[in-house]
């Protein structure tokens, strides 16, 4: 259990020194403390602190309410690909581009349901669903088979997420009721950058749905793209507008651009990794209860690398053999690359704010479905 006194919880701006006096070796159970009141000035201080204290700091605060030995594993399936009518430049599944991305119909049930196995055996204990569309309008077929989707997932004792565009409260409240554990909707960058990314959906319906899916008791998991062309000041506007959600989302992820040949941004430069590194840190500091995702763009970073993410606060990947349209880490190598860093899976349900929304669903059947995830000492000296 979490024995940080609620004192030490409270004010974050306790010195960086005194954290980490306080290293707590075990998983906090509280969102106390988390602040909604953060100025865009605070997170640009924090943001612009130098980069080798901001980490240090950033270490410290996530030891304070995350056990840091921790990794959530997600596996995240296309369910429905391209021919999508929104135009966000950095997408291959926009129909308005010409890419290699073919549209295809919703899968059926079955197949889905198979890679919700898979994932399990390999150790992921979040599930998450994409459909590449605007809205669930005109789908009512399509969204009773999600329905039955998120079910039946859940039914296998892993949290449930999907990404379905934009969602009305009664769409929400069936997910919800049907086992929904979690709903991903980006905001994507700063509410001034946003224009010049998207024009067919504004920030504030993003933030409708957004508050649909909070106020039907799901979790929600909102974060944004790195190397959008956006400024650092874009990046802390966007930290800026989730911490002041009247909940800080249970999950944030932090996607780095993969350039897809044919998209608006198929040139765009890399976004530095000290700079990914910088969002993560800043994230973890202004949002310490959330989950912080490393998420599309992994790929790109070599293992010192991640690690180093790992030790400024991001607490979860994406595992697999797909991202939506970009690769992802195999569940073998990130198994054997978090045995060499002493990192285990998260159980699922393990995080105290989507375990409280869950209530009384956690019942014998959604028993943690990961205790750990462990390599033989041989295992990881072969990947050496
Ligand atoms: S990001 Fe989603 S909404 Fe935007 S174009 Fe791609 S599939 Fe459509």
């Amino acid at each position: 259990m979490f024995r940080t006194s609620t004192s030490a919880l409270v004010s974050l701006r306790i010195s960086s020194r005194r954290l980490a006096t306080h290293v707590s070796q075990s998983a906090p159970t509280t969102a106390l403390g988390t602040r909604h009141d953060w100025s865009k000035k605070e997170i640009q201080d924090i943001y612009d602190s130098p980069l080798l204290d901001l980490i240090f700091r950033a270490a410290a605060v996530h030891r304070q309410y995350h056990d840091p030995k921790k990794i959530q594993l997600c596996t995240l399936m296309n369910i429905k690909t391209g021919g999508c009518s929104e135009d966000c430049s950095y997408c291959s599944q926009s129909s308005r581009y010409s890419t290699s991305t073919k549209a295809s119909r919703l899968v059926e049930i079955e197949p889905v349901l198979e890679a919700a196995r898979k994932a399990k055996a390999n150790g992921s204990t979040r599930f998450c669903m994409g459909a590449a569309w605007r809205d669930l309008a005109g789908r009512k077929r399509g969204f009773e088979k999600i329905l039955t989707m998120v079910s039946e997932v859940r039914g296998m004792g892993m949290e449930v997420c999907t990404t379905l565009g934009m969602l009305s409260p009664d769409q929400a409240r069936q997910l919800k009721e049907a086992g929904l554990t979690a709903y991903n909707h980006n905001l994507d960058t700063s509410r001034e950058f946003y224009p010049t990314v998207i024009t067919t959906r504004s920030y504030d319906e993003r933030l409708d749905t957004i508050s649909a899916v909070r106020d039907a008791g799901i979790s929600v998991c909102s974060g944004g793209i790195l190397g959008l062309g956006e400024s650092d000041a874009d990046r802390v506007g966007l930290i800026y507008e989730v911490s002041s959600m009247p909940e800080h989302p249970e999950s944030f992820p932090v996607n780095a651009l993969v350039p897809i040949p044919g998209t608006p941004l198929e040139n765009n430069e890399p976004i530095q990794y000290h700079t990914l590194l910088r969002t993560i840190a800043t994230a973890r500091v202004v949002l310490p209860s959330t989950i912080i995702r490393l998420a599309a763009g992994r790929q790109t970073l070599d293992e010192a690398k991640q690690a180093m993410c790992f030790m400024a606060g991001a607490n979860a990947v994406f595992t697999g053999e797909q991202m939506l349209t970009t690769p992802c880490s195999p569940w073998d190598e990130d198994k054997t690359m978090m045995a060499r860093w002493g990192l285990a899976g998260m159980r699922s349900f393990e995080q105290t704010n989507v375990a409280r929304k869950e209530g009384s669903r956690l019942t014998a059947s959604s028993e943690p479905v990961a205790e750990s995830l462990s390599v033989s000492p041989a295992e990881t000296q072969s990947a050496l």
